[in-house]
């Protein structure tokens, strides 16, 4: 007799195997921490003594939705400035208001929100890039979320740290403490080229590879960017941060909005995953990034919000607009992404690496209630399939 904590049943089963297969009347079952195995409901139940069986019927289980570009805690200063050009708006707005009021207790409330949004839109895991990026480590973990957690590195003053080499300090120190971490990977992440020295550069560089951490920036988000960079550097953002060394470090590169073929292949050969943030690159009028291009040279594509302040329900609507497309149409979510991205068929979001899974349900009724976070995840083979590394249960939407 297998014995099994919990069954996620009579949902249907979006396993994003090689053929993307579905199941119908499908069911997740749980031990522990892990999903020991998915398949055809009658299959798993069968000899099966089960604690908890939880009725998924209308709901589909799919892999957790990875946001791959955010700054949780910003969450709480939505509303505080829209309809302005992207460098009117963080130097003129969000970055004085951040020096005057963000402090730790404000990056654990924003993130906790910020979490609470993100698990009712399917994601199960973040990256992020703000300060005291301790407290938004321990908020997401305390919630059960997985996080890739980097603390910006700016030239200029930041909160709680004078000097862009306290921030380096502090990541440091951070990535020391969380390295071992089952939830969260923490990064280096000096904020954008505009924002940094050859210096500061290079030592955020140099602590990636120390570590072996990944390195999160913003690459070209902005024409006004690019076009500053001409003027200063004689040449584009990408063009200057290859120049200072910033590929020897494992990049992560928020945008890239504005982009030249050259450039691109630049990244492609550099092994830069590219994060596109379609909603961010709307609320400033960035410009549309050439993703499809990008996804023919190879490069990995990830998708994210690139800020939580478009107006609710902007900032999750990406997230919101696959899972309904999922649920109206019971087909694959590749679709969905291939007609946001502009291009043909890109499924392999569903498949990014998701190692938690959340359960939540209630949604539509009075209260959500999210009850559990599963990492750790490892999968069998079920019936020869492939079954994916996690799963996430998602609610119908009425
Ligand atoms: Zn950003």
């Amino acid at each position: 007799m297998t014995h099994y904590d919990t069954i996620l049943a009579h949902g249907l089963v979006v396993t994003m195997d090689s053929h993307y297969t579905l199941i119908p009347d499908g069911a997740v079952a749980i031990r522990g921490s892990q999903i020991v195995a998915v398949g055809r409901l009658d299959e798993v139940l069968a000899e099966a003594q089960v604690d908890q069986v939880v009725d998924c019927r209308g709901a589909a289980i799919i892999p957790g939705l990875v946001n791959a570009h955010t700054h949780a805690p910003m969450t709480l200063l939505r509303g505080l400035a829209d309809d302005l050009r992207l460098d009117v708006w963080l130097h003129g707005y969000m970055m004085p208001v951040e020096r005057q009021f963000v402090d730790p207790d404000f990056c654990r409330l924003g993130t906790r929100l910020a979490c609470a949004e993100m698990i009712r839109s399917g994601v199960t895991c973040f990256a992020d890039m703000y300060y005291y990026e301790q407290d938004v480590a321990a908020t997401a973990a305390e919630v059960g979320m997985r996080a890739i957690c980097a603390e910006t590195i700016l030239k200029f003053p930041a909160p709680g740290a004078p000097t862009y080499e306290d921030s380096l300090a502090y990541s440091r120190d951070f990535i020391i403490r969380w390295r071992e971490h089952p939830l969260i990977r923490p990064a280096v992440g000096p904020h954008a080229p505009y924002t940094a020295t050859p210096e500061m550069l290079a030592a955020a560089v140099g602590l990636a590879r120390e570590f072996d951490v990944p390195l999160l920036i913003h690459l070209s988000e902005s024409s006004h960017e690019v076009q500053e960079g001409e003027e200063t550097w004689e040449m584009s953002p990408i063009r200057w941060v290859r120049e200072q060394g910033l590929f020897e470090a494992k990049v992560v590169a928020a945008h890239c909005v504005h982009v030249d073929e050259a450039e691109m292949r630049i990244l492609a050969r550099a092994g830069a995953g590219v994060i596109h943030d379609p909603t961010s690159n709307l609320k400033f009028a960035s410009g549309v990034a050439p993703v499809p291009r990008m996804l023919e040279l190879g490069i990995q594509v990830g998708i994210g919000e690139g800020n939580r302040l478009a107006p609710v329900p902007g900032a999750d609507a990406v997230f919101n607009i696959i899972i309904r497309e999922l649920e109206a149409s019971e087909q694959l979510v590749h679709y969905v992404l291939g007609r946001l991205l502009g291009a043909r068929s890109h499924p392999n979001y569903l498949r990014a690496e998701n190692r938690a899974v959340v359960h939540y349900h209630g949604f539509g009724r009075e209260r959500a209630n999210i009850t559990s976070c599963y990492n750790h995840v490892s999968l069998p083979r079920v019936s020869s399939r492939r079954i994916p590394r996690n799963c996430l249960l998602l609610p119908t939407w009425g």
